[in-house]
This record gives C-alpha cells, sequence and structure tokens, in this order.
C-alpha cells in the first residue's frame, strides 16, 4: 500500500533522514520506534507532505505522492494524527470532529463517520458540545484520532498516540489502533512504548539517527538485542 524508498529529509540545511526505505502492506500495523530526535516525526511529516524529501519516492496505492500538498494527500486516503494532538482548544469536540471531514469524499457521509467515531469513542458523544481546551488529556487523545478518522482514510499515520496517558488510557489507546485495524484500517504507528506497540504490530522499523538500525517482524525484534537493551530496558 505504501512504499517509501530511500528518503532523504532536510530542515534547511539540517539533514534528519537518511537513505530511509520501508513498506506498508494494507491491512498491517507497522510500527516505528526509536529515541528522541531519531526522526520518526520527520518521517511522518514527509509522508503526510508537511516535509518535502530531497531524494527518494514515496508512493501510495500505485501513485508517486512525494511532493504533493497535504491537503491532495489527506484526499488520496492518508490522515496524521500529529504529536501532541494539536487540537483546536478554543472550538468544541464536534467542531473539531467536523474539521476532520473537510475532505471532499468524506463531507458528504460526515453524520455517518461520525457515529462510527461515536462507537470507537462513546465519551465524544457525550462531550460534543464542550471546548477541547476542558478535555483531559486521554479524552483529548480521542478526538484528535476521531478528527484523523474523520477524512475516511485507508491509511493512519499516528505519532506517539500514548504520550502523556495514564496506563488504562495507554492500554485503551492501543486496543482502539488494533480494533481498527480489525476493521480493515492499516496503520503506521510511532511510539516510544515500544514492547505495546511491538506487541500489537505486525512488523516494525527501529529508527536511530534519522536511518533504518533495523527491521522486520515483531516477534524477532523483540529478541534483538539493541531493543532488549535499548528499548525493552532488559
Ligand atoms: P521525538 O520522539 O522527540 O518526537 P523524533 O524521532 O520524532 O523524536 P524528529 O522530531 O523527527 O525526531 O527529529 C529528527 C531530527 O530533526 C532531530 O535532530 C531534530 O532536532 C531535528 N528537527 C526536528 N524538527 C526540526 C525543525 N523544525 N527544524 C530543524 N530541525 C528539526
Amino acid at each position: 500500500m505504501l512504499e517509501i524508498s530511500n528518503i532523504d529529509t532536510y530542515y534547511g540545511k539540517a539533514q534528519a533522514l537518511w537513505d530511509v526505505s520501508l513498506s506498508v502492506d494494507e491491512g498491517e500495523i507497522v510500527a516505528l520506534v526509536g529515541s528522541n530526535g531519531a526522526g520518526k516525526t520527520t518521517l511522518l511529516k514527509t509522508l503526510s507532505g508537511v516535509l518535502r524529501p530531497a531524494s527518494g519516492t514515496v508512493t501510495f496505492l500505485g501513485q508517486r505522492i512525494d511532493g504533493l500538498a497535504p491537503h491532495s494527500i489527506v484526499e488520496m486516503g492518508i490522515s496524521h494524527i500529529p504529536e501532541g494532538r494539536r487540537l483546536f482548544t478554543q472550538m468544541s469536540v464536534g467542531e473539531n470532529l467536523e474539521m476532520g471531514a473537510y475532505v471532499h469524499a468524506a463531507w458528504k457521509r460526515r453524520e455517518e463517520t461520525l457515529d462510527q467515531v461515536h462507537e470507537i469513542f462513546p465519551v465524544l458523544k457525550e462531550r460534543q458540545g464542550q471546548l477541547a481546551s476542558t478535555l483531559s488529556g486521554g479524552e483529548q487523545q480521542m478526538v484528535a484520532m476521531g478528527r484523523g478518522l474523520m477524512s475516511r482514510p485507508r491509511l493512519c499515520l499516528f505519532d506517539e498516540p500514548s504520550y502523556g496517558l495514564a496506563p488504562m488510557l495507554v492500554t485503551e489507546i492501543f486496543r482502539v489502533i488494533q480494533d481498527l485495524r480489525n476493521q480493515g484500517m492499516t496503520v503506521l504507528l510511532v511510539e516510544q512504548n515500544v514492547r505495546q506497540s511491538l506487541e500489537i504490530a505486525d512488523r516494525a522499523c527501529v529508527l536511530e539517527n534519522g536511518r533504518i538500525a533495523l527491521a522486520g517482524e515483531c516477534e524477532a525484534l523483540l529478541e534483538e538485542e539493541l531493543v532488549k537493551k535499548a528499548y525493552l530496558g532488559l
């Protein structure tokens, strides 16, 4: 579904990604792990068109998407749920969700999609008139994920969805991601919560200093010395 080939991405003159290649098949969860500053967010921004790669290609469903504007990439079926939620804090929960549906095809089906989002996160229905700024961290994460789903994506790019949440909510967020996959969603998941992400993902990639250091099936990666020492504290 998604094929990333030999991507180099820069911030001005500073290079952040070197020769990154990675593929995601339809229906998979692929976890992207790595320490702070490894380049995980940079890779997601390169996929969603916020950053343009200096070289390399990104192909989604057979079409080149590197160089396209972010809104065109959303139209094609990729939703980026950013790190830190980035909600419109002075808008209500309902309005935040509606903002996610400003995609041609999704707008027409927004009522139906909203019902689906409320089914996944019932608390968002109860809170629909409340300002996003007044929600708890966990509820804000649910709004961010719900807003991302309102564009009816085929591929979700989740950037640290469990960040800063209490353990019970972390488990809930991971459960939702698994449920989405079981309903046919494809997921590229950036997480610092390495053990839990490797437990729900099919494959994973370790990014170090802007380069892919390791990639493979999660079961095998959980046995790798680098993963055990650097990310699992073993
Ligand atoms: P974290 O887990 O802390 O979010 P990350 O793996 O997502 O880390 P990135 O945010 O992608 O890492 O950062 C990769 C590199 O790019 C780092 O060296 C970082 O300092 C640099 N970088 C990130 N954003 C910018 C920016 N806006 N301008 C310049 N350099 C940046």
